[in-house]
């Protein structure tokens, strides 16, 4: 059998713990088999990060705008305890918070969903995709402790000395107060991913927000989602037969229950974070869902929302069986080899990315899974199997 052949090399940014096993076994397993991969290939292991002072990190992010896709494995985020375990130098930022950064981009989540693990609410028929915003808001708020009576007021002084006041609250006894803010550009790109990435996965778009109450505040999100539709994209959905729809986030929430799925819900920052836990166990766990950042021009950074599964790893480390899941990280690897497939004209590695989901998929359906999904897989047949033997499975398919 020959292999598929590639043109543009998708950036391999390796990572942690159990992750970077399964990541080796996918490799060998699933791809190189079948795949002449042409990968730019970044060690974004702690170790690595370390010897380079971090500067791996912004080298894959920068790669990953140059080529538009990158294929992500987890990392520790350091913390006191992995400073001491790795002795490290100091402590390093997220990974993930360094290429966010650097690739500007928004993050949608959509649960991988399978016969025998049903969702919990049961008119779901299709993923519903979750994009949430990643700057500002209360993520970034100055916050007081309001010790007694007095005036809140909030200022903005422009930088030619003139100002803007008003009074927040006239306090007759203690209470809490709270700034935030967020910027026009930063919702601008928001929206751009969120418009091109419905564009490029051929679903409808909604946005909502609590505009009635925050006429300013969440009205500026409205009206600059609104403003890039119109001048950027009305046609183009238009042309797709795609909806572009805003409504207030109650609204939203009682549409999202009674809908079928198959959409994109995009939502402010904190909307994003209540929500996408809300839906992520709704339909079963982590390693049953994908994730993608977009950056506002259509770079692709694919990965699996769970983190490096340390528990397992250590277990591993002592030669005990684990039965850690792969999905996630399967589906990390499918996503940037059909969106590389879809950028240079390849229908092979497109088909390819469709039927390793689908070998994935029809695994965990006939009965063979890891352990996490074998307690809450209601299926009759259920064969509990270890990390390696479980892509093997999904091999044997393939
Ligand atoms: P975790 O790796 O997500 O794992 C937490 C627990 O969730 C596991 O112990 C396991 O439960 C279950 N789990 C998660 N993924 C699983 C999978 N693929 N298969 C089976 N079970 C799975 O979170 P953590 O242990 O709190 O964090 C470990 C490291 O990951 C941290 O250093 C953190 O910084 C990093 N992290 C990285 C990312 C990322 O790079 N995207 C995201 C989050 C966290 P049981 O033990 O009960 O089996
Ligand atoms: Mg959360």
């Amino acid at each position: 059998m020959s292999k598929i052949q590639m043109k543009t090399p998708i950036v391999e940014m390796d990572g942690d713990e159990m992750t970077r096993i399964i990541w080796q076994y996918i490799k060998d397993e699933l791809i190189s088999p079948y795949i002449d991969l042409k990968s730019e290939y970044y060690d974004l292991g702690l170790k690595k990060r370390d010897e380079t002072d971090d500067q791996v990190t912004i080298d894959s992010a920068k790669a990953a705008l140059k080529y538009g896709v990158a294929v992500k494995c987890a990392t520790i985020t350091p913390n006191d305890a992995r400073v001491e375990e790795y002795k490290l130098k100091k402590m390093y930022k997220s990974p993930n918070g360094t290429i966010r950064g650097i690739m500007d981009g928004t993050i949608f989540r959509a649960p991988i969903l399978i016969k025998g693990v049903k969702p919990h609410v049961w008119n779901w028929e299709k993923p519903i995709t979750l994009a949430r915003h990643g700057y500002g808001d209360v993520y970034k708020n100055t916050e007081i402790k309001v010790p007694g009576a007095g005036k809140a007021e909030l200022v903005f002084t422009a930088e030619d000395g003139s100002e803007i006041r008003k009074t927040i609250h006239e306090f007759k006894g203690p209470g809490v107060l709270q700034g935030t803010h967020n910027l026009d550009s930063s919702i601008e790109s928001f929206a751009r991913s969120c418009m091109n990435y419905a564009l490029s996965v051929h679903q409808d778009l909604w946005f909502a927000s609590k505009d009635t109450i925050s006429k300013i505040y969440d009205g500026d999100f409205r009206d600059i989602f609104a403003s890039v539709y119109e001048k950027e994209f009305k046609e183009k959905f238009e042309a797709e037969g795609l909806e572009y729809f805003y409504t207030l986030i109650d609204d939203a929430v009682a549409r999202v229950m009674r809908s079928k799925g198959g959409f994109i819900w995009a939502c402010k920052n904190y909307d994003g974070d209540v929500m996408s836990d809300m839906m992520a166990s709704a339909c079963g766990s982590l390693a049953m869902m994908t994730s993608v950042l977009v950056s506002p021009d259509g770079k692709y950074e694919y990965e699996a929302a769970h983190g490096t599964v340390q528990r397992h790893y250590y277990k591993h480390l002592k030669g005990e069986e684990t039965s850690t899941n792969s999905v996630a990280t399967i589906f990390a690897w499918s996503g940037a080899l059909r969106k590389r497939g879809e950028l240079d004209g390849i229908r092979e590695l497109q088909d390819f990315a469709d039927r390793l989901e689908k070998a994935t998929l029809d695994t965990i359906e006939s009965g063979e899974m890891t352990g996490d999904l074998a307690l809450i897989s209601d299926l009759p047949n259920v064969k509990k199997l270890n990390t390696l033997d479980f892509i093997k499975a999904v091999r044997s398919r393939l």
